[in-house]
């Protein structure tokens, strides 16, 4: 009844609306079961430095795959976890996961990102329970990120700015993630203590072919250095993209040209290769 076009991406085809709903509503039971069924994995892609030429870093991914459904993209199932409130569990499986490959990594200067939604930065347990399991694992400072969105903070933002202030406090940088695609945003980053800005891969995609990118691009470099906060370029799938984007003073490169996001068991391995292998990707997700 779906059929896979191409990676992780599926459309419907030859079914009642009746149909869609079930399927919904089959797929929701089945990620409130996905975590007890070992179904929720994360995934990890490399931050890279084009000065040092290291890997300097990873975010966290989730992803699920189901064997009824097949592999369900985040854009389809972080959605739905948010509305059934499944996100918190999925935001703490998240978590662990981060944590637990933060320690394995401890000592090579990484930092690991993961993502927290809006909703569960508002809950009011929220930063005691990261800031409990993060003293857990003994985490040194600077080996975390937490990944916010601009879409998080319209809602309250002094409360969030005294959250995350108590973060930073604990050794955690804070990652303004998709910058630009939300309503900007210059509020926040006065107001806010973010350690860096990752720039939505929406300009970068076409940063190669139009002037008003490269523009978009050379500002928020600019306006991240009078801020002191780094960059980090997201969706580099070219050699081309990678020279535009460092031209403009951005050397921190998360994307596809560098490798896409990998299973723990590929990460030793990657960083074992000394340089950036050019012609683009180390290693392949696997589905
Ligand atoms: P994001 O946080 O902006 O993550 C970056 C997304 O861009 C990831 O997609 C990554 O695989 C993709 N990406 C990175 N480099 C490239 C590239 O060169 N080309 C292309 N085409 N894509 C690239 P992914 O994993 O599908 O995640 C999509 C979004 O889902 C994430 O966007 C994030 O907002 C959300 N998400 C993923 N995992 C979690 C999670 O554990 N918790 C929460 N709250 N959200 C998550
Ligand atoms: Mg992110
Ligand atoms: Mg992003
Ligand atoms: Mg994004």
């Amino acid at each position: 009844e779906a059929k896979q076009t191409h990676r992780g991406s599926y459309v419907l085809f030859n079914e009642d609306h009746g149909n869609q709903i079930d399927r919904q509503f089959r797929l929701e039971r089945a990620l409130k079961l996905s975590i007890e069924s070992d179904e929720l994995l994360c995934y990890f892609q490399p931050q890279y430095d084009c000065n040092s030429e290291r890997i300097v870093g990873f975010e966290t991914l989730a992803r699920w795959k189901n064997a009824e459904f097949g592999m369900i993209p985040p854009s389809q199932f972080i959605p739905m976890a948010e509305k059934s409130g499944f996100i918190k569990e999925l935001g703490r499986h998240v978590m662990e996961c981060t944590f637990a490959f933060a320690k394995s990594m401890e000592g090579r200067g990484l930092t690991v990102s993961f993502n927290a939604s809006p909703m569960e930065l508002l809950e009011v347990n929220y930063i005691d329970y990261l800031i409990s399991r993060y003293r857990f694992y003994g985490l040194s400072p600077n080996s975390i990120a937490i990944e916010i969105t601009e879409s998080s903070l319209m809602e309250s933002l002094e409360k969030i700015t005294s959250k995350l202030q108590i973060l930073k406090k604990q050794g955690i940088q804070i990652y303004l993630d998709d910058f630009g695609t939300g309503f900007s945003s210059l509020t926040y980053l006065k107001t806010l203590p973010i350690d860096a800005i990752k720039i939505d891969k929406s300009f970068i995609d076409e940063i190669v072919t139009k002037d008003v990118e490269k523009d978009i691009v050379l500002m928020i470099v600019g306006l991240a250095r009078r801020l002191n906060m780094e960059v980090i370029a997201e969706g580099v799938e070219t050699e081309e993209q990678l020279n535009c984007v460092t031209r403009a003073g951005c050397h921190l490169i998360q994307g596809y040209f560098i490798s896409r996001p990998i299973c723990q068991s590929e990460v030793l391995p990657l960083l074992g290769q000394p340089k950036k292998q050019t012609g683009g990707v180390f290693a392949s997700e696997t589905d």
